[in-house]
């Protein structure tokens, strides 16, 4: 008999209960009023009187085990089915859709394009992989100019004519050279300088150059157009001035300052105390770049000008060092979540 009950002990041991079904299974065949344990009480009246208190004893504890099992066991399963009754009340909210953010160099690009695209440039494309020929020679920048130190790049190993570019002109060459005028584009795209990278410099940033190559095209056409971008950018009260400057490529050439947006020109930390801050550099397209493009330099003239992305967008949201940009740290890049 006792042996009989440590193989029913097994058996409750290790009885599947995963459902209310198969809890209400259990309890029929065990604590039913027909079940197991009923009927073995049954059997107390073929023990010999002075055995009965033990046995007694034994079939309680086996009892309290039984019962013990389904508690248990009806616990959990009611509260499983409880959690499946509770996925799918559609009065809860909705699980929230995670929102991207625009790269705020992405979004300042958009910009610089979207007025220059209201003023009728289109947007040129070119390689970042340049000959040597489309990114210096032919923009009066013949090997052994000195101005082509400040422009120093890499270098592709197999062909030492091949380099990274260093501006965006290389688009510039190569839309004068298809031979259609007039040419009213902007060339935006990243480029390469061989430079210790630090808060103020990178060995890649991003650029957008414009031109404009058309019969009588003067400075005044050139100072117009950018005195109108600036104000679309930075605002209608923003004032513009003209620095003289030199490029290789152009001829007047120019640095253009903004006044100061920060302080509105009294001078601030951004403007270094001066009101004014600067912002691209621009001139008339030299002759003899013309001339090497194929054009007739005495009977059309135009204006190019270039900007940094990275310099204006850190200037429009007051960043201070440009290593953030590209260290992809989405700390930094959330907090532009929405803008536009
Ligand atoms: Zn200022």
């Amino acid at each position: 008999m006792l042996s009989q009950l440590e193989a029913y002990r097994q058996e409750i041991a290790t009885y599947p209960i995963t459902n209310a079904q198969q809890l209400e299974e259990y309890r029929i065949k065990y604590l039913g009023t027909k079940g197991l344990v009923k009927g073995l009480f049954g059997e107390m009246k073929n023990v010999p009187g002075d055995k009965r208190k033990e046995f007694g004893q034994v079939l309680n504890d086996f009892k309290q085990f039984a019962e013990e099992k389904y508690n248990t066991a009806k616990e959990t399963t009611v509260s499983s089915e409880a959690a499946t009754v509770s996925q799918i009340d559609l009065s809860l909210p909705g699980n929230p859709t995670q929102f991207g953010t625009r790269h705020p160099i992405n979004t300042v690009r958009k910009r610089i394009i979207d007025i220059f695209n209201r003023l009728g440039f289109a947007v040129a494309d070119g390689p970042e992989i340049e000959d040597d020929w489309h990114n210096f020679t032919a923009l009066n920048l013949p090997e052994n100019h000195p101005a082509r130190d400040m422009q120093d790049t890499f270098y592709i190993h197999q062909n030492p004519d091949w380099l990274l570019r260093t501006h965006t002109s290389n688009v510039q060459i190569r839309e004068m050279e298809k031979g259609q005028l007039p040419i009213r584009v902007i060339c935006p795209g990243r480029v390469y300088r061989n430079e210790t990278i630090s808060a103020r410099a990178h060995c890649f940033f991003h650029q957008v150059e414009g031109l404009y190559i058309d019969e009588h095209v003067s400075f005044a056409d050139l100072k117009q157009t950018l005195y109108f971008f600036v104000q679309e950018l930075f605002g209608k009260d923003v004032k513009v001035r003209f620095r003289p400057s030199y490029f290789p490529f152009t001829e007047p050439s120019a640095e253009m300052d903004v006044s100061c947006f920060i302080c509105g020109g009294k001078g601030c930390r951004v403007c270094k105390h001066t009101g004014w801050v600067e912002i691209l550099g621009c001139g008339m397209v030299h002759p003899k770049v013309l001339e090497n493009c194929g054009i007739d330099s005495e009977k059309y003239t135009g204006y190019a000008f270039g900007m940094g992305i990275e310099r204006i967008t850190m200037l429009l949201y007051g960043i201070n060092d440009l290593r953030l940009f590209s260290e992809n740290d989405i700390r930094f890049l959330r907090q532009f979540q929405g803008a536009v």
